[in-house]
């Protein structure tokens, strides 16, 4: 086993890190108050090439790997969770994609994905469910050359800026979900109201109405009723950093701690001397270390061209409990200042919760790891 990071990885991390304090960070409170979507970011790191990390340069990538790609995140997710959450909803069409797709489909839809041209997403949730495939009501009729989509999807994050979305519709008759790429300029293709989300706010989570979507079959991934085996592939990355966003916003209550503690006083000393206070900090520390070897490791799966099906739900699972409580923490130490809508602590802490939900609900994740074990 090495640990060590490469120099290509090292450079990388410092670049994302680089970018993330001086043109991320400090726009991260204003996206959080006006919930607007962060286009000027979102093209910046499309331009950046830090959405094709993972995928070789004949699909507009640069094959640096998943490893790559989460060092990045993680820098972005510490100045701004849903910064770094744009990056990971793009990697589920391209993901999707680059394992499934033919040829001809990487050539369309993968290059302008990693190339940082277009935007993606992912189109799987509905007002019914987020978690169960079988309630899945959107279907897809076939129709001359193509399907035809109607249904309603909810939580769409990106829904306003995105280009395309990788999008499950149950098969007419038949068992199974199709997954196609829907082009988000298609008639019918209706983006609905916006989801007000505690956190993760200016992600453009909307609900979107599909009505008589029409999709060329050459848009249907992989073969028909193959689409819940997709969406497991597809997601895990997307789960995988998640699993990552948590580790970068506990990281950044931590260090936020850690200068509070230095300043704040009380009896007459810097609060940091209390045990009280330096048992939460060395508690935060240890906890996010363990996180976010987790994380690594399971990209480092990933980069050895393994499915990281079960290690991503373990990662994700782990690395949201670490999120929560690690920014719970931080609010304990900030004290009243803590609460505060005009310092971030607050805003982590809404942030953090979200890593629970979004992306497979932590009981969903127990459920799949138990099967594995049993
Ligand atoms: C900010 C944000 C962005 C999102 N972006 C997208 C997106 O881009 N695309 C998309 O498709 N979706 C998106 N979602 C939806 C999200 O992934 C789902 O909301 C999530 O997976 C949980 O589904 P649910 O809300 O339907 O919960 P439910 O499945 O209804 O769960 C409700 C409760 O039942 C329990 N439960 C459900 N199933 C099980 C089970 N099998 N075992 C044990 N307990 C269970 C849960 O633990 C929970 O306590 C987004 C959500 C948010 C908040």
């Amino acid at each position: 086993m090495d640990f060590n990071l490469s120099e290509q990885e090292n450079m990388l991390q410092s670049l994302a890190g680089d970018f993330a304090t001086k043109e991320v960070l400090p726009k991260a409170a204003e996206i959080d108050r006006s919930g607007q979507f962060p286009i000027d970011l979102a093209r910046e790191i499309g331009k950046r090439g830090f959405q094709g990390l993972p995928y070789p340069a004949e699909y507009g990538g640069s094959g640096a790997g998943y490893v790559s790609f989460i060092l990045v995140l993680e820098q972005l997710c510490r100045a701004s969770m849903t910064v770094g959450a744009i990056m990971s909803v793009n990697t589920v069409p391209e993901e999707g994609i680059f394992r499934f797709g033919t040829e001809e489909q990487k050539k369309r839809f993968l290059t302008p994905l990693a190339g940082g041209e277009w935007l993606g997403g992912i189109g799987f949730t509905e007002a019914d469910t987020g978690s169960d495939p079988r309630a899945i009501t959107t279907t897809a009729r076939r129709s001359g050359k193509g399907f035809v989509i109607n249904g309603q999807k909810q939580f769409m994050a990106l829904a306003p800026v995105l280009n395309v979305v990788l999008l499950f519709a149950r098969r007419e008759k038949e068992a199974g979900l199709n997954a196609f790429i829907v082009d988000s300029s298609s008639s019918g293709f209706t983006l609905r109201e916006p989801c007000e989300t505690m956190g993760l706010r200016g992600l453009g989570t909307s609900v979107v109405y599909l009505d008589d979507v029409y999709v060329p079959k050459e848009n249907l991934i992989g073969e028909e009723g193959q689409g819940f085996d997709i969406l497991l592939e597809a997601i895990s990355v997307e789960r995988m950093s998640v699993a990552m966003q948590g580790v970068g916003v506990a990281q950044n209550a931590l260090e936020l701690s850690l200068d509070y503690a230095r300043e704040r006083k009380a009896m007459g000393r810097p609060i940091a001397r209390m045990q009280a206070i330096q048992q939460q900090l060395a508690e935060m520390a240890a906890r996010i270390e363990a996180a976010r070897w987790l994380v690594y490791r399971t990209a480092f799966l990933r980069d050895q061209g393994q499915s990281i099906q079960y290690e991503s739900s373990m990662a994700k699972l782990f690395a949201s409990q670490v999120a929560v409580d690690v920014t719970r923490m931080a609010m304990q130490v900030h004290g009243a200042y803590g609460t505060m809508k005009s310092l971030p602590v607050e805003r982590l802490y809404r942030d953090a919760k979200m890593t629970e939900i979004y992306v497979g609900i932590s009981e969903v994740h127990r459920s799949i790891i138990a099967n594995r074990l049993i």
